[in-house]
């Protein structure tokens, strides 16, 4: 029999467990694998036995390079590709791997962000091997590639990517919750990680007419568009019927996916017209980040084969739902023990609630830290505007452990709401057994059975971001604990102590009703939670005293670090306000104020000529329509040569958080004086003048 084609792909491009197993003598791979459980330092005798098993097995499945994979700080994977050739070789050609080769190589990193990390004269950069990621194979028309997932860091040491502060603060938070769990009795912890699954959300347009709008060429969303008639009211696309087109990109997507062992579970419509989900299965953090950059990658990458243009922006479209990303997160043992499981009985579970006022005292601590690690541009659009969490942040625990709570903080705890019997009145239904807790979907971190599902993601982002802000706050909250408890004489009343004081003094971040609303923000102000409201507003809290003092207390990021990151984060901003203006002032000026000038000329002509022909016709529509499209022509003109003016003005600015506050205050709002008259113009000018695809095209025609 055939066999299903889930165990045919599953993991054939990954040079995983079972092939080392099969690939590397036995002793051999007996010492990577404690290298690995340990997390101690690599021999260079066992990489480079790894490196030649790897070269062997990449050989067989036809690959001729293999190249360092790494995350700079532009949000996407770069990888410089070298041949497997040896410089030995002179008339036969030897191919070459070392372990030298595998753990370290030096990309020429002048070129990438590093927020005044590196000056460019200094330009060396190393890409050190992340062991811990399997490497995997890529095809592309120029070959198959080896790539390394590898992390990114300067001459001197510091961290010029995404994945080294992740891969600290995965260390720093094993360090403390194996502390917290020993006082427990578990002594046979030797490590714990924080498991991830991002669920991606992502459009789907028609490629054809993707190629006809500059702004989604240049800044993968739409800059103007009126509405369709149409939008997302129905609810009818939710959920619904996928369509052929679509589903074969998802069916490709899913094969690329389970070959490269990325555990592609759940696919469906999302809210929007023309906007889709994918979830993984979850798995560790690192492990996590690496597949969802290659997620994104291979959905734009698929959806070419269908002639379509995957979209990951936070908000390619006005008016109808953008795309976020959910970041599920748990700590795991390495003995299998999910610590965030509340069991059966969460008021007796006290390693749960442990861990759960940790988490609380965490978040309400580090707010800002969190709601920065969620920003980038692109999501400014969504945090707070009702269809993406507030960019206030609070916890959604649930019916049942928010009454575990108030016991707590009450100081008589005796009881769990139990999950009752769904009955639906239907005899030849199942009785079905409902869960304790009913979900909130306006929460930006809520608890979901088993896990706190941070909301607030942008599509395009890198998880690791929110993952390692997530991991170092709670380290050190769970690091403040251990020292206390660990000092204790007796042991479960400070235990008691810890949870009921900290629950207590943090419970204001806790909140279960709509996270939409107006109510919830005044309530906010008044618990004196942080409203942060944008992106740039987010960017100092980088580099406060006490974020300073956490990230060097965990080992995670320096002073230096951090300044590195908060600059990074200010030139982000404005590159991409002054691209997407500047792709404005190209559409404005050389499509739609002439295609609004010839349709007014042709509307002139009509008039002459009807009442050339006829003095006596009524061409009051023409003159109507004349007259207005004129008024709303020249307002576009005036809005148009304002945003240059601004613009030019941005570029004087200083470099930094002035030009960002400037490109945010300024400029951005002059963007929305000129889309506003080009949208109402869209509406009123005939179609067959409007140089570029409407809302209804790219949305409704896939
Ligand atoms: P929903 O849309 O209702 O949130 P999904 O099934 O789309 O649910 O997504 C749930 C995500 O949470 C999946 O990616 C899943 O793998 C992940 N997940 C489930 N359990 C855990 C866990 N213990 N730790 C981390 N992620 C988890
Ligand atoms: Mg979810």
């Amino acid at each position: 029999m055939e066999n299903n084609v889930i165990e045919q792909v599953f993991g054939k491009d990954v040079f995983n467990d079972e092939v080392m197993q099969a690939k590397l003598p036995k002793d051999v791979y007996k010492s990577w694998k404690k290298t690995l459980e340990s997390g101690a330092d690599l021999d260079i005798e066992i990489a480079n036995v790894v490196a030649h098993a790897m070269k062997e097995w990449a050989l067989e499945h036809g690959a001729t390079h293999y190249t360092h994979w790494f995350q700079p700080m532009t949000g996407v994977t770069a990888e410089k590709h070298d041949s497997f050739l040896s410089p030995a070789s002179e008339s036969k050609p030897v191919l070459e791997f070392s372990g030298k080769e595998l753990i370290k190589g030096e990309p020429d990193a002048s070129s990438f962000p590093s927020g005044g990390l590196r000056a460019t004269f200094e330009a060396r950069g190393y890409t050190a091997w992340d062991c811990t990621s399997p490497a995997f194979l890529q095809e592309d028309a120029a070959g198959v590639t080896l790539c390394i997932p590898t992390a990114f860091c300067s001459y001197t040491g510091e961290a010029l990517d995404k994945k080294t502060p992740l891969l600290r603060s995965m260390e720093a938070i094993s360090k403390q919750a194996v502390r917290i769990v020993k006082l427990f009795g578990m002594d046979d912890v030797k490590k714990v990680s924080c498991s991830v699954g991002p669920e991606q959300e992502y459009f789907l347009v028609d490629r054809d007419k993707y190629l006809q709008r500059k702004d989604l060429i240049f800044t993968g969303r739409t800059l103007f568009g009126a509405s369709a008639p149409k939008g997302q009211e129905l609810d009818d696309h939710y959920f619904g019927a996928i369509k052929e087109r679509i589903a074969s990109f998802m069916k490709d997507l899913n094969i690329e996916l389970w070959k490269l062992g990325i555990l592609s579970k759940t696919q469906h419509n999302e809210v929007a017209p023309a906007q889709h989900e994918m979830a993984p299965i979850f798995t560790t953090a690192n492990i996590s980040t690496d597949h969802n950059q290659l997620v994104m990658e291979i959905m734009k990458k698929v959806a070419k084969r269908h002639n379509l243009e995957c979209l990951l922006h936070e908000k390619p479209f006005a008016g109808v739902n953008g795309s976020g990303k959910h970041n599920n997160w748990s700590i795991v043992t390495d003995t299998g023990v999910n610590l965030l499981d509340p069991g059966k009985k969460p008021h007796e579970n006290k390693i749960f609630l442990l861990f759960l006022a940790s988490i609380i005292k965490a978040v309400d601590e580090n707010a800002e830290l969190l709601r920065l690690s969620a920003s980038n541009p692109g999501n400014d659009h969504r945090l707070g505007a009702n269809e993406a969490p507030p960019a206030i942040i609070s916890i959604f625990l649930g019916e049942q452990l928010e009454d575990v709570v108030e016991q707590i903080v009450r100081g008589d705890v005796s009881s769990s709401i139990q999950g009752s019997k769904l009955d639906t009145g239907v005899h030849v239904l199942p009785v079905l057994k409902k869960d304790a807790t009913d979900r909130n979907r306006t929460s930006p971190f809520a608890f979901t059975g088993n896990k706190f599902e941070f909301r607030m993601l942008g599509s395009s982002m890198s998880i690791a971001g929110a993952n390692f802000v997530l991991n170092t706050i709670v380290a050190d909250t769970l690091q403040q604990f251990a020292d206390e408890l660990e000092k204790a004489d007796d042991f479960n009343k400070a235990v008691k102590e810890v949870i009921k004081k900290n629950i207590t003094e943090h419970q204001r971040v806790i909140f279960n009703g709509d996270g939409y609303s107006d109510e919830w923000v005044a309530e906010a102000e008044k618990r004196g939670l942080p409203n942060v409201k944008s992106m740039v507003e987010a960017v100092p809290y980088l580099v406060t005293d006490k974020t300073v003092e956490l990230f060097e207390r965990q080992n995670v990021l320096s002073k230096a670090e951090l300044e590195s990151r908060a600059e990074i984060n200010y030139e982000n901003y404005s590159k991409t306000i002054n691209i997407e203006a500047k792709t404005m002032i190209d559409m404005a000026g050389k499509q739609f104020i002439p295609a609004v000038i010839s349709y007014v000329t042709s509307l002139a002509d009509s008039v002459n000529t009807v009442t050339a022909a006829c003095a006596a016709a009524d061409v009051s529509v023409q003159t109507e329509l004349l007259t207005k499209c004129s008024s709303l022509l020249a307002k576009a003109q005036k809005a148009l040569a304002n945003l240059e003016k601004v613009t030019a003005e941005a570029a004087e600015k200083e470099e930094g958080q002035e030009q960002a506050l400037f490109f945010k205050n300024t400029v951005f709002v002059a963007m929305e004086e000129l889309r506003a008259p080009i949208d109402e113009l869209e509406m009123i000018v005939d179609q067959d003048f409007w140089p570029v695809p409407s809302y209804g095209d790219l949305l409704f025609e896939v």
